[in-house]
């Protein structure tokens, strides 16, 4: 028999797909695969279980439910002062990864160069291979993951067509600080590139920093696809409902990726998702609160027990070197030992890497109740009481 698709036959199961079942077969906490333990807001989730019996259950508009397509606009106005076109800016997908692929093919030519920043998330790379888009990778560095700022201008030329900017980051939790974006914005302006902006976690944002769009950064409003996820924002990972917010001659080719991929959104959750969208400020400080008190709790536990924790101003994850453990093996051997003899999942950081990565990371996800963070650790401190780590691999 002749072979699949060559690209998606080296493409293997997604690390968090793995630890995920790896957690569940070893009846471990799972701090792995990045989703919340609790419900998301109860009106929202109500709202979508009511819209279910109202008879409106059919193929809603290919680019998203107006009212939600609304909601998106004014949530844009209303957190970072951005005019988007709420019938031709907006297109609603299915989860954020939709929006992506959809992005990423309304953009990319054959042979067009793209501009991506390391660690990255993983379905970026396969993506922008499958679309025959030629990678450029340019990687930040722990412990600050500061933009190295001469590689990245090097990282463009004459065929560069976009930079796919993932902000706050999965995994470091890096915000891109307004000067980065500013020299970000210029290279774009300088070499005529697009932008693709992963912004996921733009309500994950910790310690009085505020999540800055790069599309808010002059000359980027024309440039910028700006794509945010229901599942994060309102903590409900398994709805799906993504929205990308662009100008109408990028929304366009966008749609038409979309109409090609899955055409539409469930309607009942894309109704809940502007109810959501239009909720007080008080929700979307508490759910940043929320979270930045558990992002607390984890780093102070990993660290009095011996993990140094670099800084993470955003997202659900938060990354530690297990250097200072005196274990000799790479973060693939440290995640097994871990959930094996621990009962704890993480995420190795080298998955998130497409060659030679640094080898002493993990990524755990602190979106969990206390509880489940407190028993984390507790097991954590139980296993490396009995020194599990000396001798290496
Ligand atoms: N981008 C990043 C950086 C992510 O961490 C995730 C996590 N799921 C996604 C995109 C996909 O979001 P969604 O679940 O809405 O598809
Ligand atoms: N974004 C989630 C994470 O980084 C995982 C989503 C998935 O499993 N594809 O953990």
């Amino acid at each position: 028999m002749k072979p699949v698709n060559s690209l998606l036959a080296q493409t293997g199961t997604t690390i968090f797909t793995t630890m995920s079942a790896l957690a569940a077969q070893y009846g471990a906490v799972n701090l792995g695969q990045g989703f919340p333990d609790g419900d998301g807001p109860v009106d929202v989730v109500r709202a979508a279980a009511e819209a279910l019996l109202d008879r409106r259950n059919q193929y809603p508009p290919l680019s998203g439910l107006p009212e939600l397509k609304m909601a998106v606009a004014a949530a844009n106005a209303r957190f970072y002062g951005l005019k988007i076109d709420p019938q031709a800016g907006v297109c609603v997908t299915s989860g954020a990864t939709e929006a992506l692929t959809a992005c990423l093919m309304a953009l990319i030519n054959p042979g067009d160069e793209v501009v991506l920043i390391e660690p990255l998330y993983d379905t970026y790379l396969p993506v922008v291979r499958l679309l025959g888009g030629v990678p450029r990778l340019v990687r930040l560095s722990p412990p600050d993951w500061a933009l190295p700022r001469a590689e990245f201008a090097a990282a463009f030329g004459p065929k560069t067509k976009l930079l796919l900017l993932n902000s706050p980051m999965n995994p470091t939790g890096k915000l891109f600080t307004p000067d980065d974006l500013d020299f970000i914005a210029d290279q774009l302006c300088a070499h005529d590139v697009y932008a693709v902006c992963d912004e996921v976690y733009e309500h994950l944002v910790f310690g009085g920093m505020a999540h800055v769009p790069l599309m808010t950064r002059p000359g980027m409003a024309e440039r910028c696809l700006r794509i945010g996820s229901a599942g994060k924002t309102f903590s409900l990972t398994g709805w799906k409902v993504g929205y990308v917010s662009g100008p109408p001659a990028l929304i366009g080719p966008v749609a038409k990726a979309h109409q090609n991929l899955t055409f539409t959104t469930p309607p009942n959750l894309q109704r809940a998702v502007a109810l959501g969208l239009a909720k007080s400020d008080a929700y979307f400080t508490g759910l940043a609160d929320e979270m930045r008190a558990k992002r607390d709790r984890l780093e102070a536990g990993l660290r009095r027990l011996g993990f140094a924790t670099l800084p993470a101003g955003g997202s659900y994850f938060i990354t530690a070197d297990f250097s200072a453990l005196g274990f000799t093996g790479d973060d693939v051997a440290f995640c097994q030992r871990m959930v094996t003899q621990a009962k704890v999942a993480a995420i190795p950081v080298s998955a998130f890497y497409a060659a030679d990565p640094p080898r002493h990371y993990v990524r755990f996800a602190f979106c969990k109740q206390d509880e489940v963070l407190d028993e984390a650790l507790r097991r954590l401190g139980a296993w490396l009481a009995t020194k599990p780590l000396t001798g290496g691999p």
